[in-house]
């Protein structure tokens, strides 16, 4: 039995066998090939379709950033190199197949061989090859676009797995999720922790763990790899008591959102598709405090349309009926991409053009997100939320969007109600103007996983940051205090709906702090129910 340690992104325990997903065994195809002389003329020619593309690729950034236009040209010359150049041809001959196959199994050998070095120089390198040879996979037609995890249910580990991916794939097959890159905050953690998976990170994975048993503890962040009947036993009866603890959590179901002393606090659910709004309901939620509405746009070939994006938000607006459910507009770019959307290379995507920058570049797309919550509005409570605002500017200019928007929908009577907006304080600076960002809307909603890797200046993603990511750290508390009485100060309710929301250990401090609501994924909203009515904040000092 072999025993890793990571961090647990989201609690449960799982039992089962492990799919080793290779990201690339599951989107290339590997197979046998006939005439090694003409796989090699393909493969050269992909590669100097590849060099083309970068050199324009070059001479496009060149003028935006010299230094960013510069890895293109990295890039080529790996390309151009002898040896990346020699593996591939030399398994293409030695092993017959594919050169799709051999550029994937070539770029795999290497970047997990290198990949615990920490030098830049090395680390660069590896980049670049793994770019070159995603460019490369894909002249060459490898990527097939749905992820197959085969007939039965499977603890998914991977080195990486992006937000797009894990949507891709049946929910009802995945036992758990692990992955050695990402962190608890992470948008694919986020999204294991919507699907009510458990879900580790930080863990060192290895390839060989293919098929092999395994025992995945979400709360300890532990992965045991063929572990003995002992364990599995012990862990039989974890697995039985996680039950029925749920099970008793269950009882909770009904009950209000009420402290001990009969203060009404929302609890609000996070969801990412409509396939949550289930989840929604069973556990009784408030409404919909943020809907992630970004993901119906990743994992596709190009925009979605109006029509859908209207149907979609009719759904939600008709399912929640009179409650409240908050579509947050786009938040697309940094870890939220689809190749369609063609966002140019970013030094630092997470400080990036993203969220509400990316909607006000892209009007086209922004106005028919809006016109489509405006549609739908006309069907139940909806209200929308503007991610990554960080000045009264941005607030002028969506307004102004808006009034076309709704403008153009007077003009053809089309119906909609005059809905709720709330911005969502992620950053230091909406924190510092919240008073004033306050007045321009009817509530704020505190987005806590931006705030705090802006506030700390660290990446939330970053695994090397692991020990010193600290999001109970007394700054954010008090930014998050700040942006609670500035909201009252304008009469405005403030709601907390980042991961933080759900952490119980700080539910009757928030409660103390005068937060209006907390919104959580479906899966915490029985833990946070049982935490505030728990709690007793009249006697607490203010
Ligand atoms: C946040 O930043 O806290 C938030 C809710 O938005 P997201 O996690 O989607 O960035
Ligand atoms: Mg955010």
């Amino acid at each position: 039995m072999e025993v890793y340690k990571g961090t647990g992104a989201f609690s449960g325990i799982a039992v089962g066998k492990i799919l080793y997903y290779h990201k690339s065994e599951y989107q290339v195809h590997q197979y046998e090939i006939t005439d090694i002389k003409e796989e090699i003329t393909i493969f050269q020619q992909a590669r100097l379709k590849v060099m083309e593309q970068l050199t324009r690729l070059y001479e496009e950034n060149c003028t935006v950033s010299e230094s960013q236009a510069e890895l293109f040209l990295n890039q080529k010359k790996l390309l151009e190199g002898k040896s990346f150049q020699q593996a591939i041809e030399s398994m293409i001959r030695s092993e017959k197949v594919n050169s799709a196959y051999a550029v994937m199994t070539t770029r795999d050998e290497i970047s997990s061989t290198f990949r615990n070095l920490e030098e830049p120089a090395i680390k660069e390198r590896i980049a670049g090859i793994c770019e070159i040879s995603d460019r490369l996979i894909s002249e060459l037609g490898g990527f097939s676009p749905r992820i197959d995890l085969g007939p039965d249910p499977v603890i998914l580990v991977t080195e990486n797995i992006t937000p797009t991916e894990l949507m891709e794939m049946d929910k009802d097959k995945l036992l758990a999720v692990v992955t050695h890159q990402g962190s608890d905050i992470s948008h694919a953690a986020i999204l294991a922790k919507t699907m009510n998976i458990p879900a580790l990170v930080e863990i060192d994975t290895d390839t060989e763990w293919d098929g092999q048993c395994a025992i995945v503890d979400g709360y300890t962040g532990t992965l045991y790899i063929n572990p003995d009947g002992e364990l599995l036993k012990e862990y039989e009866i974890r697995r039985q008591a996680d039950l029925e603890e749920k099970e008793e959590l269950l009882k909770l179901r009904d009950k209000p959102d009420i402290t001990r002393d009969g203060k009404k606090v929302a609890i609000f659910a996070n969801i990412g598709n409509m396939d949550d709004l289930n989840s929604v309901l069973f556990y009784r939620a408030a409404g919909i405090g943020l809907l992630r509405s970004e993901f119906q746009y990743l994992g596709r070939e190009n925009y979605p349309r109006e029509n859908e994006l209207f149907l979609a938000y009719r759904k939600i607006a008709e399912t929640m009926g009179d409650r409240l459910a908050v579509i947050r507009t786009s938040d697309l770019g940094a870890d939220k991409q689809a190749p369609y959307l063609n966002i140019p290379d970013e030094i630092n995507p997470i400080m990036g053009n993203r969220g509400i920058r990316l909607c006000l570049d892209r009007k086209k797309m922004f106005k028919a997100q809006l016109r489509a919550i405006f549609r739908a509005s006309a069907y139940g409570n909806l209200a929308m939320m503007y991610p990554m605002i960080t000045s009264e500017e941005e607030m002028d200019e969506i307004e102004k969007i808006v009034r076309e928007v709704t403008e153009g929908l007077d003009e053809k009577n089309v119906p909609y109600k005059k809905i709720k907006t709330g911005i969502m304080i992620e950053t230091p600076a909406a924190v510092m103007i919240s008073r004033e960002l306050a007045r321009r809307v009817d509530f704020l909603g505190l987005g806590t996983n931006d705030l705090t890797q802006y506030t700390l200046a660290m990446d939330r993603q970053n695994p090397l940051l692991r020990n010193k990511y600290n999001d109970h750290h007394p700054a954010v508390l008090r930014m998050i205090k700040m942006v609670i009485d500035a909201g009252h100060e304008e009469n405005r309710p403030v709601y907390i709906c980042g991961e933080l929301a759900a952490d119980t250990a700080l539910t009757e401090m928030f409660l103390r702090m005068g937060v209006d609501g907390l919104s959580v994924v479906p899966a915490c909203i029985l833990p946070v129910r049982r935490a505030l009515r728990q709690a007793t904040i009249s006697t607490c000092e203010k």
